[in-house]
């Protein structure tokens, strides 16, 4: 089966970037349906210039970017492209456009042309999946900041796309909405079967992804599993990162003479292991 998404010598540059600089420099990238790829690196290492890339809101200066088989630089995919790779950005005010919860999942949906009894179908699934069907009839500007953002999600995955993109969804959330976003990414790969593509600055978000790409200068620094990824910790912390604190703990314990095995990403994960120490 083809890959969903390949990206092929890709280059981006923007326009008052000098000769040497790139955003995007030379990726190569395939990424398989159902795979859940999780994206960090510093702030401007290309992230957000990549996920612009992924569905055509910016061209590639060389090199392509191929969704479905479809590549972005011809103008007449485009449309399809956009509705199999939705997008979710940081702040969720700028993207509910209505006044009330089911209008403004509806609003993509309508844009498709679909007959509205399609429509309040749709409306009706995509709220129910990301857990915000209660407030179908609620003003969205009453809502919290993790409830907004699972609108916004409920909105794109009601335009039926194969594939999310999320550009740091929760910097902008409480640590209660934070866990509310992370979570219903989870769900929508693990249930729904969507490929998501989620970037983020916030490690211990991404410890139950398939595989960790790190950027830095607009390149493909470091990549593979978390467990791969994260027991570089020398190399991320070079890369001016964190490892999940849990990790990080369970490394120093172990480099302490601890006899800790396996990859430690979660906190009952680690109290397992140090109890069964003897
Ligand atoms: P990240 O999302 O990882 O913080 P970006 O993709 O936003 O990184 O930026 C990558 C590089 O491109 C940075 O050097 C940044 O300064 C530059 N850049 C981003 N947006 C623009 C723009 N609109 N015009 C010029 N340069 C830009
Ligand atoms: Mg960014």
């Amino acid at each position: 089966m083809e890959p969903l998404i390949e990206l092929n010598n890709l280059y981006y540059k923007y326009e008052d970037q000098s000769d040497a600089d790139w955003a995007v420099d030379n990726i190569n990238l395939e990424i398989d349906a159902g795979e859940f790829i999780a994206v960090v690196g510093h702030n401007g290492s290309g992230k957000s210039t990549l996920a612009k890339l992924l569905n055509g809101l910016l061209l590639p200066t060389k090199g392509e970017v191929m969704v479905g088989g479809k590549s972005t630089a011809d103008e007449e995919e485009l449309w399809e492209i956009r509705q199999q790779l939705g997008m979710v950005f940081q702040n969720p005010d700028n993207q509910l456009v209505a006044n009330i919860v089911e209008e403004d999942v509806a609003f993509g949906p309508e844009n498709l042309g679909l007959p509205s009894k399609e429509i309040k179908k749709r409306v009706k699934e995509a709220l129910e999946v990301v857990g915000m069907a209660e407030y179908a009839r609620h003003a969205p500007h009453k809502l919290s900041g993790g409830q907004k953002q699972r609108v916004a999600i409920a909105g794109v995955i009601a335009m039926r796309p194969d594939c999310l993109v999320f550009d740091e969804p929760t910097a902008m959330l409480d640590p209660v909405g934070r866990q509310e976003v992370i979570e219903t990414v989870e769900q929508l790969n693990r249930e729904e079967n969507l490929t998501i593509i989620y970037i983020t600055h916030f490690m211990d978000e991404i410890v139950k992804a398939d595989r960790i790409l790190v950027f830095e200068e607009g390149e493909v620094a470091l990549s593979g599993t978390p467990a791969e990824v994260f027991s570089r910790i020398d190399r991320i912390k070079e890369l001016a990162l964190e490892v999940p604190q849990v990790t990080e703990l369970a490394y120093e314990l172990k480099k302490s003479g601890l006899d800790i095995n396996g990859d430690i990403f979660s906190i009952d994960r680690l109290v397992e292991e140090i109890c069964s120490l003897n």
